[in-house]
């Protein structure tokens, strides 16, 4: 039995997730941006809430706790490096740990750039990861902790799982990037394929999280900065790919 993997929009354009297995009848939520539309959910399914994963300390990705703490009593799941700022941790994570949740063992990744401490939480048995303000739908995050170089790397581990996994990210910023990523490689006819398909979901009032690594790969500039054609783009034929990664970083930083 797969997990139910619902996809909530919260506040302007953050999502979280809830994760549900009912085998075990236990529901994980990834990030907590606000209450009241995560709380809805539970309700509507008869869902208690017995995980919280939290992928980095920003407002955004945590503020919706205490409220959802009032109703129900989940174990909260965030990385050790960041416990000073996140919210009261019942389990301690790092680069590599493991846990079980949902019948499933969960993988850790560190996944630092945006801010430092940021993980990602991969579930190899339902092919997904999520990866909040790391990895993102045609993006990335902005660099406010973190060097291009840890960044690049960050995005270079999610970049080696399996082509099929599932990648949920936080935001809805899709079509800004996709507005970006065509300064970049305006000739990517995967690209110019998936603008299609981004104007059609927004269009009708659809996510265009999650989305596929493989998808990824063949359309987002920051995970091509290794490509050939890309640094030919870029006039970087020579230079390494974490330095071609930062220029489209810095680029988009000024876009
Ligand atoms: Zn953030
Ligand atoms: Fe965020």
């Amino acid at each position: 039995m797969p997990l139910e993997i619902v996809t909530i929009p919260c506040l302007s354009d953050n999502y979280a997730f809830l994760l549900h297995d009912d085998v075990t009848k236990t529901t994980a939520l990834v990030d907590a941006p606000e209450a009241a539309p995560i709380l809805a959910v539970l309700d509507s399914r008869g869902w208690s809430l017995d995980f919280v994963l939290l992928t980095h300390h920003h407002w955004d990705h945590v503020d919706g706790l205490p409220a959802l703490q009032e109703q129900h009593s989940p174990k909260i799941i965030g990385a050790a490096a960041d416990a000073h700022r996140l919210p009261p941790l019942d389990i301690m994570v790092e680069d590599g740990s493991e846990f079980s949740c949902l019948g499933e063992t969960v993988h850790v990744s560190d996944v630092s750039g945006h801010t430092l401490g940021h993980v990602a939480f991969y579930f190899p048995g339902a092919k997904a990861v999520f990866t909040a303000d790391s990895l993102m739908a045609l993006g990335c995050g902005r660099l406010f902790e973190g060097t291009a170089d840890q960044m690049w790397q960050s995005l270079s581990s999610l970049a080696s799982l399996p082509e099929d996994t599932i990648v949920y990210s936080g935001h809805e910023y899709t079509q800004s990037n996709l507005k970006f990523a065509l300064t970049i490689e305006a000739d990517n006819s995967e690209l110019k394929t998936r603008a299609i398909d981004i104007a059609n979901a927004r269009a009708n009032g659809h996510p265009t999280v999650p989305s596929s690594l493989a998808l990824e790969r063949a359309t987002n500039p920051f995970l091509r900065a290794a490509e050939p054609s890309v640094k030919a783009a870029l006039n970087m034929e020579d230079q390494p790919d974490a330095a071609v990664f930062a220029e489209i970083r810095r680029r988009k930083d000024q876009f």
